[in-house]
């Protein structure tokens, strides 16, 4: 019998304890904790996420600052936003909602986001620094995929994880903190030569592709414990993840939903780094 893991309710605890967290601090420090979201365009789905994001701060007690700008805006505008917000001692933590428009050089807009608040852990300093196994603000989706591994007691120590999908946002730092962990890790990708073989491996799995059920139960080893990250449609238009959940759970010892596994998580982190960022401000 498998355990479901409930992302769902881990977010909501987390989010209970920070929103204390947080009190006492803009009490002890006499000020807000600022998160700036930087959104380019009208993307219906970055709008969804941003506005989502900007609920959670509200929950638990973060000012949110949204900067919304065309899709026209160009490259020096924008560079200049970000950089007014790295001097601004109101902001704690920077985010650019990605993708950005293509004629915009996202790198060096990215790069100008100071590391101590870089709450989307996606800069060049961040990953380094979680690859030297730093105190570090790590990206929101693997972090809170360890939070909820750790939430669920689940060992990692010397067990055998595949992560599929080598992406910088999901798969390689997610890889990372499981070798951090002292788990044995396998990083998994389109051109791997027997994904099979590899995922059959696997203590921990984690399916960051992005394939609707693209993970099939003859694809994991009894008892694994499955991690979906995945966010697809089905043929029916139905939000389902990377793995064929149907099938597969069975064959698990804890499996994450889609949805209610993950994505709660994620959210849920970035205002953990954005309390981070402040309490090591000051
Ligand atoms: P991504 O940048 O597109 O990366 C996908 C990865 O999957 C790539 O490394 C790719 O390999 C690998 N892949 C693709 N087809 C494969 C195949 N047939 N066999 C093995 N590997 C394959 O995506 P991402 O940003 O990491 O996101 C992955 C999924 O997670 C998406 O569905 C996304 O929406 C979801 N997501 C969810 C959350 C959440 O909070 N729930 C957060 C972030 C992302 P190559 O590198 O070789 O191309």
């Amino acid at each position: 019998m498998y355990t479901l893991i409930d992302g769902r309710k881990i977010a909501s605890e987390i989010r209970s304890e920070l929103k204390c967290n947080i009190s006492t601090f803009k009490q002890e420090h006499n000020r807000e904790i600022g998160l700036a979201v930087v959104l380019v365009g009208d993307d219906p789905a970055s709008q969804v996420y941003v506005r989502n994001k900007i609920k959670a701060c509200e929950e638990v007690g973060i000012k949110s600052y949204a900067f919304y700008l065309p899709r026209e805006v160009g490259q020096n505008e924008l560079e200049e936003v970000v950089r007014s917000l790295a001097d601004d001692g109101k902001i704690d933590g920077i985010l650019v909602q990605l993708p950005l428009p293509d004629h915009i050089d996202s790198e060096k807009v990215l790069a100008l986001i100071p590391t101590e608040k870089d709450v989307d852990g996606f800069i060049g300093e961040n990953i380094g620094n979680l690859c030297l196994k730093k105190d570090c603000l790590v990206a929101c989706t693997p972090n809170g995929i360890m939070e909820m591994l750790g939430r669920y007691g689940i060992d990692i120590k010397g067990k055998k994880a595949v992560v599929v999908g080598r992406s910088n946002i999901v798969g390689k730092p997610m890889a990372l903190l499981l070798l951090n962990a002292d788990a044995t890790v396998t990083i998994c990708h389109s051109k791997t030569a027997d994904l099979k073989s590899e995922c059959l491996k696997a203590d921990i799995l984690v399916a960051a592709i992005g394939k609707a059920k693209f993970i099939t139960a003859d694809m994991v080893k009894k008892g694994a414990v499955v991690v979906d990250v995945g966010t697809s449609r089905d043929a029916d238009g139905k939000l389902c993840g990377d793995v064929d959940f149907e099938n597969v759970k069975d064959k698990c010892s804890y499996i994450t939903p889609v949805p209610g596994g993950v994505g709660p998580m994620t959210i849920t982190m970035l205002m953990c780094n954005t309390y981070k960022a402040a309490v090591k401000r000051g």
